[in-house]
């Protein structure tokens, strides 16, 4: 079965390989520590990724963990497989592996199999356990073995940017940062203080159209719109990789209401909504980033049912608007059967 959508499309496969990681992180949204040991087996990875074959707009495998270094076999093999299947690959991991020779030769060995690209994540929380220099010295190691770089700036309330970039000056603009701000999801809501969240937003507007181009894959199969670590609940859960193909699965997600809306208007949507309903004053009066609210709406059974409802009633609200007000866009909205789109999708 092969699929195509008029929507967002993922276009990256994100594998989790791992929940062991050398170190533990006081905000890991996966709870990941030295003492875990699920890794995914390669039979499983390879199944992923030969259904990702039913997605054409897939184009690369994005490996994170845990600790994807900790499997160098396995991740070589994924990296090796994704390839001969015709995919691109890169890795996030915390670049503990820093400047040594011997990871040089290993991220040779990577990228002679695939690899194009790795994400170094750093944060405060990191920093309790691996030194901006030590990330530093993993950045020079790719960099000098041909990778693309990316360095994953977790932020906190006292993060300055500048400073951190500042550690990397000397790689100029080799390096490409990306920032986002911690939130209170998995260990972080235990192991973070709240006056380190960020707390920039009153009202998170922006939706979720580029993140809904990398799918999750979790250890347990269960497969997510979105890596991002606010997104890893009930109701976002799209199928379980062990009941269904990943074709099949996306391809069912074309009338989820709930992802239409996210991805056309965004978790702040229903922000004004879950306010009228507070009459115990516990929703959060800022937020780190729509991710924030998303995770804080949709972990909540009963204000989940809520949103559900308010989703239900914005599809109603639009399909009632003479035919030249509904959204005519290339979006999951538009391609609702209430709006009598025909779906662009093989049945
Ligand atoms: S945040 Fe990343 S580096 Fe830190 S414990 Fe979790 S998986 Fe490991
Ligand atoms: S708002 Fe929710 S669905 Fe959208 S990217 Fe963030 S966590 Fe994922």
């Amino acid at each position: 079965m092969t699929i195509g959508h008029a929507y967002a499309c993922p276009e990256v496969l994100g594998l989790l390989l791992t929940s062991k990681c050398n170190i533990s992180c006081r905000h890991c949204c996966n709870d990941s520590h030295p003492a875990n040991s699920e890794s995914a087996s390669l039979e499983r990875i390879a199944r992923l990724i030969d259904e990702a074959s039913e997605i054409p707009s897939i184009r690369e495998v994005g490996i994170s963990g845990g600790e994807p270094f900790l499997y160098l076999r396995l991740l070589k093999e994924t990296i090796s497989y994704a390839r001969t299947c015709g995919y691109t690959s890169s890795v996030t991991t915390n670049g503990f592996w820093g400047s040594s020779p011997a990871a040089g030769r290993q991220l040779e060995e990577l990228k002679d199999a695939g690899l194009g690209a790795v994400n170094i994540s750093t944060s405060p929380f990191h920093q309790e356990f691996l030194s901006l220099s030590k990330i530093l010295g993993a950045a020079k190691t790719a960099l000098s073995v041909g990778l693309k770089v990316t360095v994953n700036v977790v932020s906190t309330s006292a993060t300055e940017i500048d400073d951190v970039r500042g550690a990397f000056d000397e790689l100029g603009d080799k390096v490409r940062f990306v920032v986002m701000p911690c939130l209170p999801a998995g260990r972080a809501l235990t192991g973070v203080e709240q006056q380190e969240f960020p707390t920039d937003f009153t009202w998170p507007l922006g939706n979720c159209r580029e993140h809904f181009k990398k799918l999750a894959v979790d250890l347990s199969g269960d497969v997510y719109p979105c890596c991002s670590p606010g997104g890893f609940t009930e109701p976002l859960r799209m199928g379980s990789g062990h009941r269904s193909t990943l074709g099949e699965i996306v391809k069912a997600s074309d009338q989820n209401k709930l992802l239409a809306v996210l991805e056309s208007v965004g978790p702040g949507f229903f922000l004004p909504f879950l306010r009228q309903q507070d009459n115990d004053g516990e929703i959060p009066k800022r937020f780190s980033d729509q991710c924030h609210l998303c995770h804080f709406m949709l972990s909540s059974p009963k204000y989940a049912e809520k949103v559900a409802e308010w989703a239900e009633m914005l599809v109603s609200d639009l399909a009632a608007l003479p035919e030249s007000e509904r959204p005519a866009d290339n979006s999951r909205l538009a391609g609702l059967k209430e709006f009598g789109a025909q779906s662009v999708l093989p049945t």
